[in-house]
């Protein structure tokens, strides 16, 4: 098998899935007060101070979620909540995932000005078009780091540390979950007061994700109850999710230049091939995250397509996982021509690809070239 699908979600590590079971055999409620529950909260409590520690954020400042999904809804309806009543703009780009798109989209039905920068022309994002979009009356600026379907890189870091320093109040969070352990992620060069985190991105296991909280800053709780998370995030929390995450955030922590070194030159070999081939384009920026590579086959529709490889055994996404099967906005906002939009790949690479994968996926493509119907 192939697994060039990565962004979608990756192979848990041996060390989480060990971690998992250990969690599972840990079986006591971290809240009991006898020895059980003890040894859970330890083990939950190590967990988080890797998590924080890889994101340059204390322990307190980490709350357990169950996905990214969640920690964005906690963040964006919870600043609406808390500012929204005074402040009714909220600034996003036009390229976010549905768990912050689909939000903001719903506070602008509620009557929320929702103001979405685009890509310019060449499909890079410029961190002026977001500062100067801020003013007096936004609650909540939020931003992802890398996309999912391209791989483009966006300048929050210096975007939001603009932005704060103009207007101090304004809440910024930023969707980290393809930049995390591909890229540095710090919440202080952020100038996040949130960043929104995923385990299985990171070969995890799914169902648990993180939110961090910059100490000082206050949003309503979530999911009321029993007071778990110091309160904000009531349930009781997934103790072996929770240990998986911690173990695979570990054995990433120390890699990170060195595996987006060789995941470069991986990356550059693939889409030197790619353009080596008649009627295939490269979507992604070259200098963007060389985790995603976004191409198109002229002619062939990404479907089909993604059948075809999957018959010979190499996993691909079309677009994005999430947009199932759906034409994908976000394309269209990176400045993919129209008549290329629908036979766009999404591949997704890890460190533990190889250039032989590569070969045979052109290989393949070259085959679908020859052997599939064509886009009439
Ligand atoms: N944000 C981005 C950029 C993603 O790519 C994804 C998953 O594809 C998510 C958020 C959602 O993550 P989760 O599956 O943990 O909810």
């Amino acid at each position: 098998m192939i697994y060039f699908d990565n962004a979608a979600t990756t192979k848990p590590c041996r060390e989480s899935v060990e971690a998992v079971v250990r969690g599972l055999e840990c079986f006591g409620n971290p809240s009991s007060l006898h020895g059980l529950g003890l040894a859970a909260e330890q083990e939950r409590e190590k967990a988080r101070a890797v998590i924080a520690a890889s994101v340059g954020a204390a322990p307190e400042e980490i709350f357990f979620t169950s996905c990214a999904t969640e920690s964005s809804n906690t963040v964006i309806f919870g600043a609406a909540r808390s500012e929204g009543k005074r402040k009714k703009r909220i600034v996003t780009t036009s390229v976010e995932h549905p768990s912050v798109a689909v939000c903001c989209n719903k506070l602008e039905e509620e009557g929320f000005e929702v103001v979405r920068i685009r890509p310019r022309e060449d499909g890079s994002f410029d961190a002026a078009d977001i500062i100067s979009a801020v003013d007096g009356n936004t609650c909540l600026v939020t931003c992802m780091l890398v996309n999912n379907e391209t791989g483009c890189i966006l300048p929050v870091g210096r975007a939001f540390t603009a932005i704060k320093k103009k207007f101090p109040r304004v809440m910024t969070h930023c969707d980290c979950v393809q930049a995390y352990m591909k890229l540095p992620v710090s919440v202080k060069k952020l100038s996040a007061d949130f960043i929104s985190l995923s385990a299985h991105k990171i070969h995890g296991p799914k169902g648990i994700g993180a939110l961090y909280i910059r100490r000082g800053v206050h949003i309503p709780e979530f999911i009321l109850g029993g007071g778990q998370e110091r309160g904000f995030r009531s349930g009781t929390e997934s103790v072996p999710l929770i240990m998986g995450f911690g173990a695979a955030c570990e054995r990433l922590s120390g890699s990170i230049q060195e595996r987006f070194d060789r995941v470069s030159k991986l990356r550059d070999i693939l889409t030197e091939k790619c353009r080596s081939l008649e009627g295939v384009f490269v979507n992604s920026r070259e200098d963007a995250s060389p985790y995603v590579v976004s191409i198109a086959v002229e002619g062939l529709k990404s479907e089909p397509l993604l059948h075809f490889l999957e018959q010979r055994e190499i996993y691909v996404s079309s677009g994005s996982a999430c947009s199932k099967g759906k034409k994908s906005s976000v394309i269209a906002e990176f400045h993919v021509p129209e008549r290329l939009r629908d036979s766009v790949l999404r591949i997704s690479l890890c460190a533990d690809n190889t250039e032989e994968e590569t070969d045979q996926l052109i290989r393949a493509i070259a085959q679908a070239q020859s052997s599939l119907a064509r886009i009439r």
